[in-house]
């Protein structure tokens, strides 16, 4: 059996427990929820009272120069770009991952269409985050495509040599499954699809090799393993054999040439910078970088491959804990125990109460979150179940903090607090 002291030598022994002190994390509290919203970073406050009162304060409208902000888009993404396997200058941060994916999803099927008109399809994961379908699916309504959703065991037979594009999140957002990209992307190739892929959960935590993996397109989030605060801008990344192939469709002045010669056509800009389109968010574009530092930071200590190892390790020890520990409550897994297609998350599945025992523990002050099993999902792997979920950020997470978190999760289960009234009244955000 695992004890408490072994989990306390765990974090002893642990490279990159200093790390923990770049961020600014709540007391009492363990936050299992950085997969959905990362933690502060220490230096953001003041990083962004600086932005506010000095750069747009005094400096005003010279800041733009001044104080770097019309290259901090390509200045993030750069540092981005070294987490997913990308080159300077392949990666700007900028607007949503949802308005990202919009803008390469439309690339790609303008490719395809000039390649390979037969192509008429794109392929995505059922269980794909519905922020990707819904893009995905007007754009097929514009433009006359068809969406074929499958299970992920599927996909091989979806790809038929009518698909344009294959779609896919790399690690999937309910149950932490990862997808060989290298494998995939090649399999698309294969069938002569384009790849497109969505690093939401993988960038910050997995290690990613866009370039390696010979991808097509990417676009990945700001606010969560990255921890650039609520609404942080998203990435986007393109091969650079496709970027000056074609506009993107939102061909605003941000991705124009020359945006100061203000000419009533449009010219894009070479290279990624098109893939930008209007003024962007300076305030948080800052504070990403904050969260960026603290990569930037794990570099001395092994970068992403050490923050990987611990990132594993964590989520085995959940996975074990809680089978040894929480045994007969009825919990199942839903995130796959092999590594090699392990986000770097747990989620476990219930048939009952798992939103309430989701709200006991976040009273108890284990803050992790809870996503609704849903019926219309068919028969995939955990679609139509309950689903506790649990993020595992190596940079602020400890080992002792995983043994108190199941700890409290075997309380909860064994004198039945889920059932109390309060924790099972539903809020608009879960
Ligand atoms: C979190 C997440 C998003 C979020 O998109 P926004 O445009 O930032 O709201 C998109 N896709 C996936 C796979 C996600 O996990």
């Amino acid at each position: 059996m695992t004890t408490l002291q072994h989990c306390q030598t765990l974090d002893a022994n642990d490279p990159l427990r200093t790390l923990r002190e770049h961020f600014q994390l709540p007391p009492d509290t363990i936050y299992l929820d950085g997969n959905s919203l990362g933690v502060i970073p220490a230096a953001a406050p003041a990083r962004i009272a600086d932005v506010v009162t000095r750069e747009w304060g005094t400096d005003l409208i010279q800041s733009w120069n001044k104080n770097g902000w019309f290259s901090l888009p390509q200045r993030v993404g750069d540092r981005i770009a070294r987490l997913i396997g990308a080159g300077a200058g392949e990666v700007v941060a900028t607007d949503t991952t949802s308005i990202n994916l919009y803008k390469v999803l439309s690339a790609a099927l303008n490719i395809a269409a000039e390649d390979r008109p037969a192509a008429r399809r794109i392929v995505s994961e059922r269980s794909n985050f519905p922020t990707d379908l819904y893009i995905a699916e007007a754009l097929c309504k514009e433009r006359g495509l068809e969406l074929v959703l499958v299970e992920p065991e599927g996909i091989a037979a979806a790809l038929t040599d009518d698909v344009a594009v294959l779609m896919l999140t790399h690690v999937n957002y309910r149950t932490g499954a990862m997808h060989d990209m290298p494998a995939v992307t090649a399999a698309a190739h294969a069938a002569g699809a384009l790849m497109v892929w969505d690093l939401a959960h993988s960038a910050g935590a997995v290690p990613v090799d866009l370039n390696g993996a010979n991808a097509d397109f990417a676009v990945g989030c700001g606010y969560k393993y990255l921890n650039g605060g609520p609404g942080a801008p998203a990435f986007v990344w393109v091969n650079p054999r496709h970027t000056d192939r074609c506009w993107q469709p939102l061909a605003g002045w941000w991705g124009h040439a020359a945006p100061f010669a203000f000419t009533p056509d449009y010219q894009p800009a070479p290279g990624i910078t098109r893939y930008q389109c209007g003024t962007q968010p300076i305030i948080s574009l800052s504070a990403l970088e904050c969260g960026l530092d603290v990569f930037t930071a794990a570099e001395t200590l092994g970068g992403m491959a050490a923050l990987r190892a611990k990132s594993l390790a964590l989520t085995d020890l959940f996975i074990q804990l809680v089978q040894e520990r929480c045994a007969g409550h009825g919990l199942g897994l839903a995130t796959p125990l092999a590594h090699s297609q392990r986000g770097s998350q747990v989620c476990l599945t219930k048939d009952e109460g798992a939103y309430a025992i989701v709200q006991a523990l976040i009273a108890r002050g284990v803050v992790g979150d809870f996503r609704a099993g849903d019926s219309s999902t068919g028969s995939g792997r955990t679609g139509s179940t309950d689903i506790l979920r649990f993020g595992f950020t190596p940079l602020y997470i400890g080992f002792e903090d995983v043994w108190n978190a199941v700890e409290h999760l075997k309380q909860v289960l064994e004198t039945g607090e889920w059932q109390r009234p309060e924790f099972n009244q539903k809020h608009a955000v879960t």
